[in-house]
């Protein structure tokens, strides 16, 4: 598939084209969604959209609104990524790479302490709404589903009247939890799960250091997400966390004990990062694992294929539960209690 533009997203070619249509037809969304699992590309496609509505020489790179937008300070493109959260996020010079709406509010009375964009982030980021000079003023957020219904209420009162040359391109990885109001206004772009011969193309191109054993590790650890894929190539820590999450995963599999899991949820409860990192591992240790019992079935298993089915629906309940911002430990103790 041809793309005129030089998109940085691996795979979903299908859904860029279209977004290169729009632009080229003059056709743009009043907001677009941009839908999938996580780390298969949404913001990457997100952001450069942004750059491609904003720049007058199709995202050329170098022209100053270009500049601006790579240091995250263009006064038409507001993103919102990671928020200020107290005792987890509290660099703000690191939040500044990603998120540039103004966050003070977050760190004073009452103090946030859950990764919720609350209807006082959303006063602070659409009162750029008017910034506008000329040209596209664009909207980038990050996984709206952290809009509790309150703010999420408020959100839509903008997107039933949209300002002139004002575009929201938003990201969910998970749309059930959204209001079908603001999805029903959305031009909605479906990204999906990338094939392993993709992933191995990108990342013979992009990581030419690594071996073929190793490529095929990434490959099969990233699970069809490109994003993920190139996280492990380019950080032996997180490859390293990925497999010891594996490794424990297998012994408690094989062994298992209440006060080892206990104690093993209370480890990956300690922010919501590291107890999503610990669900894609336990995804994809689940994935392999039923895939090695239907090569080999062994007699007399505790684990019959309607188990690990049964685990696998545990296993995403506890994602919508997490994303709720129901207690992460509870969940996950709750979770391993039943392998
Ligand atoms: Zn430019």
């Amino acid at each position: 598939m041809n793309l005129k533009f030089a998109w940085r997203n691996v795979g979903n070619e299908k859904r860029l084209v279209e977004l290169e249509q729009d632009l080229a037809s003059d056709k743009i969304n009043h907001a677009y969604l941009f839908s999938g699992p996580m780390e298969v590309g949404k913001l990457t496609a997100a952001k450069f959209f942004a750059q491609l509505l904003i720049c007058k020489f199709e995202a050329c790179g170098e022209c100053s609104d270009c500049k601006l937008i790579r240091s995250n300070s263009h006064p038409n493109l507001t993103t919102v990524d990671d928020l200020w959260i107290e005792g987890v996020n509290e660099d703000w010079d690191i939040l500044a790479q990603k998120t540039n709406f103004n966050q003070s509010g977050r760190a004073k009375s009452p103090k946030a302490k859950t990764d919720i964009i609350r209807i006082d982030d959303l006063r602070e980021i659409l009162s750029r709404v008017n910034n506008t000079s000329d040209g596209w003023n664009v909207f980038v957020i990050h996984n709206i589903e952290r809009m509790n219904r309150e703010s999420a209420n408020f959100f839509l009162k903008t997107l039933e009247e949209p300002p002139p040359k004002t575009t929201f391109l938003l990201t969910s990885n998970n749309p059930a939890l959204l209001l079908p109001t603001i999805v029903s206004r959305c031009r909605v772009s479906n990204f999906g799960n990338v094939n392993p011969a993709t992933i191995d193309k990108m990342l013979l191109r992009d990581f030419p250091g690594l071996t073929e054993i190793e490529r095929v590790r990434v490959v099969n650890f990233s699970m069809g997400k490109p994003i993920r894929a190139k996280r492990l190539a380019e950080n032996p820590t997180v490859f390293r966390e990925f497999k010891e999450y594996f490794e424990k995963l297998k012994s408690l599999l094989e062994k298992p004990n209440v006060a080892e899991k206990l104690a093993f949820a209370e480890k990956v409860s300690t922010d919501k990062t590291e107890v999503q990192k610990f669900l894609e591992a336990f995804t994809y240790f689940l994935r392999s694992f039923m895939l090695t019992r239907a090569r080999q079935p062994i007699a007399n298993s505790r684990y019959t294929p309607a188990k690990l089915v049964g685990l696998i629906r545990q296993l995403n309940s506890t994602k919508i539960l997490i994303e709720r911002n129901i207690n992460p430990r509870l969940a996950v103790e709750n979770l391993l209690l039943q392998i």
